[in-house]
């Protein structure tokens, strides 16, 4: 039981229990607002399901490719913002949209994806190279990378830290890394009961949900500088009562976001977060 584990980002033990679905809890640290679940499910219970994670349909496919468009170009946006084309890693690559996105802007790109499926789709697509092994195991050289990205992935590693470590240590110094991540906490807590109905942590998947603070500890653990959280844009859903919410709560989140100059981000809300190596 987590009870007894310290918090992966303070060290505190002391939490309290927000949500429960089945035997699965998640219980938020008192001292500095992670949200973890417990009992962690076994690394081989997530591997077994991830090899079989990705839609595999042509038409899910393409909808997918639909849903996530709007998030791809505006990563790369921000990137190109930030550092000249070079290097880049994308860690949980899935059908390898964001590697093509930055191929054709110019960049030399590499995935890391365990799903057979997924890796199959991109090498056919656009023949980039995608490893099998998660991160660790591959081994790349130390300063590597310019820029290393994590689209809906660190909510599911069984060791964020470690993760974010080993990227730092592939980026070169001044490298950029990027992750997207889902921030549902504030609506499992406002929903109370209800949120019940609506899985929002994709129980056991997400065996963390992050907050802006809580992600820049994470970055700051993991030796990084200039964290910087934006809102980053929203996906379009092809259900479209779901679009309609995407849109209108991405854009204002957005609209807020910009117009206090980064400094008041609407919970609940999908974000993005871009962080230096040190140079
Ligand atoms: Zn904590």
């Amino acid at each position: 039981m987590r009870y007894n584990n310290n918090c992966i980002l303070c060290r505190s033990s002391n939490y309290s229990l927000i949500h429960k679905r089945g035997k699965w809890n998640y219980l938020r640290c008192r001292r500095c607002g992670l949200v973890s679940i417990d009992p962690a499910p076994s690394p081989d219970q997530l591997s077994q399901s991830y090899r079989h994670y990705l839609p595999d349909s042509d038409e899910k496919i393409k909808k997918w490719a639909a849903m996530m468009r709007p998030i791809i170009v505006k990563s790369a946006r921000m990137i190109e913002s930030e550092i000249p084309p070079g290097r880049l890693l994308d860690i949980g690559s899935g059908y390898g949209f964001f590697l093509k996105e930055m191929r054709q802007r110019g960049w030399g790109v590499e995935g890391i994806e365990i799903s057979e499926t997924g890796r199959q789709y991109t090498m056919a697509e656009i023949g980039a190279s995608v490893h099998s092994e998660p991160l660790e195991s591959v081994a790349f050289p130390s300063d590597y990378f310019d820029v290393v990205t994590l689209f809906y992935v660190i909510e599911h590693l069984p060791d964020p830290v470690s993760t974010m470590q080993e990227v730092n240590r592939i980026l070169k110094p001044g490298g950029l890394a990027l992750v997207r991540w889902p921030h549902s906490t504030p609506i499992v807590r406002l929903a109370g009961q209800l949120s019940r109905y609506f899985d929002l942590y994709h129980t056991p998947y997400h065996l963390y949900d992050f907050s802006p603070l809580t992600i820049k500890m994470l970055f700051k653990c993991a030796g990084f500088l200039a964290i910087k959280t934006v809102i980053g844009g929203y996906t379009l859903p092809d259900i479209r009562f779901n679009r309609w919410c995407s849109i209108a709560a991405g854009s204002l989140a957005d609209w807020i976001c910009r117009t206090t100059g980064e400094r008041v981000l609407l919970p609940a809300v999908s974000k993005t977060t871009v962080a230096r190596k040190i140079l």
